[in-house]
This record gives C-alpha cells, structure tokens and sequence, in this order.
C-alpha cells in the first residue's frame, strides 16, 4: 500500500514549491523509497500544450506522450524517474471525464456536482497514480495557492484522501513566503499564520511548514511559527536560498525533515545514501571554468520557455567543471543585426525546439554560422530541421528548401508532414509526442556518443524530414545517423569535418538528469570546452 504526501502552498505562488516537492522526492528515494510524483494544476486546460510559451513557459513531455507543467521535468532531475501521463492531472481534464461520464449516462440520473463527482475523479487519479506506480510514496503538488477558487475541489479531495487513510498514511505539507519589510531585517510570520488559518478552515492541518525567506528564519521565528501553527518547532524546515537548485534536498536533510517525515509516516528508511547527492552537489559547486553557449530562439524573454534545455546545458556544464554562461538570443535580432553580431565569440550554439515560423531566418542564419565557423552547434527538434534547411539550401543547392511549417506553398518542402503518422500507436492529437526508438548508425558521433545501438527518446513535433529529399541531402554531406526503423524516419543528423554538427528530432533535454547527463548534451558541451581551449591557444 502506498503512502501519499500532499505539498501544498500558501502566501504567494512561484516560491519553488516544486523545486520542495521533488526534493523531498529526492530524499525519499535516498532513504530506499520507491516514489512516484503528481502535479494538480488548478486551470482549465486540459494540458498546458495549446498554452503560449509566455503563459506556462516550457511544456514537458512524460515517456507516454502527455504534455505537462514544467514542474515535471524538475520532478524527473531529482527523483530519476520516468514519469507518466498519471503525474500530470489537471482541472480541465478532469471536468471533461466528468462531462463525458454525464452525456453517457453513467450518473445514473443523479444531479452531478463538485462534491463528491469532481473530487472523486480527483481521488481516482491519486489512488490510480498508486496503482499503476506501486511506489510506496505518493508525492502530490497541489499548483496555485491555498484560498484561490480554482484548486478548492483538489483541497477538498485531498482532505477526504485524509479522512479515509489512518494515521500515518497521509501527511500534509504545506510551503510559505515569510517575507522582509521592506528597508530592515525584520521576517513577518502573519502572512503564514493566515496561510495556516485558511488551509484548517479547508479541513487541512499541515503536519510539516516549509518556509521560504531572504533571511534566517531563526530559532525565534521558527518557534512563534511552530505556536501558532500548531506543530512542533522540528516540523518548520527553512529553505533557504541556494546556490545551487540541488542543494535544496541537503538543506532539508541538514533539518532532519526526512526523520522526521519518516516518523509520522511510520516508516523506517531501508538504506541511507544521501552521500552520492551530496557529492554530485559538492562537485558541480566545484565548476568554475567559464564557457560562453549561446542559445539561440524566439521565446528568450522568458527562460522558462526552455526550462529543461537550459538545465540540462548547466548540469552537463557542471559534470565538465565548467560554470557556463547561457547568452539568450532571440533569431528575430539575427535577423536584424546579422549573425556575426550576436554569435561571434561563443563557445558553442544550441537551438532548442519551437514552433511556427516567426523568427525562422535567423536560426538558418544561426546554423549556416555555426557550421561554416566551425562552432559547436547543437539543434534540437526545430534545431534539426533549420539545419536540414540550411544544408539543403547552401550545399544542395535547393535554394527554396523550407518547411511546409514556415510555407505552405514552398516548392521544396525539405521538410514535410509526416504522413506515416496515421495508426502509429502513441501519438497524441497531430503531435508526434512521448518516447520513440532511434537506432543509431555504425560510426556516427550519435553512436560513438551514446555507445549503444539504440535508445528511446522524447518527441513533440509535428513535422519529419521529407525522405524525398534523404538522397540530395546526403550528397551534400548530411549524416543521417539516428533512425526510427519501422517508421523510416530520420531522428539524427550531423555533419563531419566539423568539431561538432549534430541535431535531433527528438527532445533529449527531457531525459538528462544532474546524476546521469544526457550524452548528446555532454558531448556538445566537451566540444564546445575544446574550441574554448583552442581559441584560446589561437590568441
Ligand atoms: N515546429 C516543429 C514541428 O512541429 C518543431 C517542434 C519542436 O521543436 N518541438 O515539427
């Protein structure tokens, strides 16, 4: 039987709840825990796919192709765990199963309402998560922040979840802002007091506060919070800030939250390895040689937009002793200014995925660039297609290439719907979305890079490269060295006598983890280390 813990937030939004959560995860699975994490998101989509990258900033993909909150990705980095469609549970999703069962008639002529319809397919989705996982711990986020309208019936299922487990079973923990007045010291514990208030009046008593604040929330305060929240002053964790977003498990485990959360769930660790995360923190906080990537797309405002791309580059920087520095380039400015303006110096390029045909011409401009300067460049789903564009444009001389994305009425559409989608299990809406295989051809730098014949890998796309154009394209240099084998589609592509040209259709930044780095991303990042190294001798 599964123990379930519910993270909760209150104050404000956007305080790293997720970043608490799987933390926790973490800690949990240091302990010998097998863990499976959730995310209730209180809106009314029905997945954050059709969502602006501006409004919800990366959408993550889970293995079985559900589009998800971006919280995901942070739960997979710390937990090491394939998520599935299960870990991501939504508002819309559910009113639309309860509208579904209603037309159908399976309410029997009962008048359908939030209380217990709604939360009862809320309930179905945690008990569901437990089943299908088997995991002995639950972890379940509850998006939004206590007292808004849209997560009430998430609260009120998770206190019946409550009601109907004994004691030990379930336990509730609950984030806050403890915020500085501003011009002093001074840390203000009213606004966790109503947090806690609001969240009782919803039948809920936190068993564990985590508070988050610019200062120490020192003995004192942790006491006044511990009286008027009704715990004792062990269950108030302070998360304080960090360096490094890794850290965060440490921090609790320096507090004994995971003693002390194991005790109210009863439950005895069965081993105790926080050492290997600990080193790996110790050794990426060690990093310090610089190195200059560029990342190079049209949502750059907003860095949440490549959330897991931006993370993996980091992480594989760390591995490599390197602190990189990300530079944030939007391809309308390339563009604009030309690309030697904006690209000249790096160390490396990478260009992550997007959809559209805004800014298109100047990642073209981008992979031309990257490729006749020799730079490292990294494509990454709309990054592979630009460069498949770019080649066939300047060295197979078919001078309209394009995406049917970009034109519909291009002549030369390189790059093609797919048509081989139709009956292909897995794939969601018009999406080619979750993991597919890619075999991976005999000296290649894919093959070298991953050393093995085949791997499984992230998509969410809709447009492959058109194998009508595979003959010319190869002519022109182009290695296709990943392919999906029953589908005989092009996954990786890559170019020799350059330090480093690879691109793939998939998404590999949603399967690169701090303690295992993504192949493909340490080896952009070792190529980019040495023409760092090499300009360097140059000047
Ligand atoms: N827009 C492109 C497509 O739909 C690429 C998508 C992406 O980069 N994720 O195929």
């Amino acid at each position: 039987m599964s123990k379930y813990i519910f993270v909760t937030g209150g104050v404000v939004s956007g305080i790293g709840k997720g970043i608490s959560a799987a933390s926790i995860g973490r800690l949990l699975k240091n302990l010998g825990f097998s863990v499976f994490m959730q995310k209730f998101d209180p809106y009314l989509n029905v997945d954050p796919g059709t969502m602006s990258p501006y409004q919800h900033g990366e959408v993550f993909v889970t293995k079985d192709g559900a589009e998800t909150d971006l919280d995901l990705g942070h739960y997979e980095r710390f937990i090491d765990e394939e998520l599935t469609k299960r870990a991501s549970v939504t508002t819309g999703k559910i009113y639309s199963r309860v509208i579904r069962k209603e037309r159908r008639g399976d309410y029997d002529g009962q008048t359908v309402q939030v209380i217990p319809h709604v939360t009862d397919e809320i309930k179905h989705d945690i008990t569901k998560a437990a089943k299908e996982s088997g995991a002995d711990i639950i972890i379940t986020e509850i998006g939004g922040t206590v007292g808004d309208i849209e997560s009430l019936p998430f609260i009120e299922a998770i206190r019946q979840i409550h009601s109907e487990h004994k004691k030990g079973d379930v336990v509730f923990i609950h984030t806050v802002l403890v915020p500085r007045i501003p011009g002093s010291d001074e840390l203000k514990t009213k606004p966790t007091q109503h947090s806690f208030k609001q969240l009782m009046s919803q039948g809920i008593k936190p068993d564990i506060l985590v508070t988050r604040s610019e200062g120490d929330v020192n003995e004192s305060l942790r006491k006044k919070i511990s009286l008027f929240c009704d715990v004792p002053p062990e269950a108030v964790i302070q998360s304080k800030h960090v360096d490094l977003i890794y850290e965060v498990p440490l921090v609790f485990h320096e507090q004994a939250m995971d003693k002390y959360l194991l005790d109210l769930l009863n439950l005895k660790p069965k081993v105790s390895s926080h050492h290997e995360w600990r080193d790996m923190v110790e050794r990426f906080k060690k990093a310090d040689k610089p190195l200059e990537i560029g990342l190079v797309g049209k949502y750059v405002q907003l860095h949440d937009a490549y959330l897991s791309v931006a993370q993996a580059l980091m992480d594989a920087g760390y591995e490599n002793g390197a602190k990189l520095k990300i530079h944030w380039i939007d391809s309308e400015d390339i563009e604009k200014d030309g690309p030697d303006h904006h690209l000249k110096g790096l160390d490396g390029i990478i260009l992550p995925g997007g959809f559209g045909n805004r800014g298109i011409e100047g990642m073209i401009m981008t992979s031309k660039y990257a490729r006749e300067n020799k730079i490292p460049y990294f494509g990454i789903c709309l990054g592979m297609q630009i460069a498949v564009i770019d080649i066939a444009r300047n060295l197979c001389n078919l001078k309209e290439a394009s995406s049917t994305e970009q034109d519909p009425a291009t002549p030369y559409p390189v790059i093609d719907l797919m048509e081989s989608q139709v009956g292909v299990e897995n794939v969601g809406g018009t999406l080619r979305l979750g993991n597919y295989t890619c075999h991976l051809e005999e000296g290649s730098l894919a093959k070298k890079l991953y050393g093995v014949e085949s791997v499984e890998e992230r998509h969410r796309h809709r447009y492959e490269l058109n194998n009508d154009f595979r003959g010319q394209l190869r002519q022109g240099g182009l290695i296709f060295s990943g392919i999906h084998e029953d589908l005989d589609l092009v996954e990786v592509v890559e170019l020799k006598d350059h330090p480093f040209f690879l691109a793939c259709q998939f998404h590999p930044e949603f399967k690169s983890r701090p303690n295992h780095i993504h192949p493909l991303f340490n080896g952009f990042i070792q190529a980019s280390l040495e023409k760092r190294g090499d300009r360097k001798q140059e000047s």
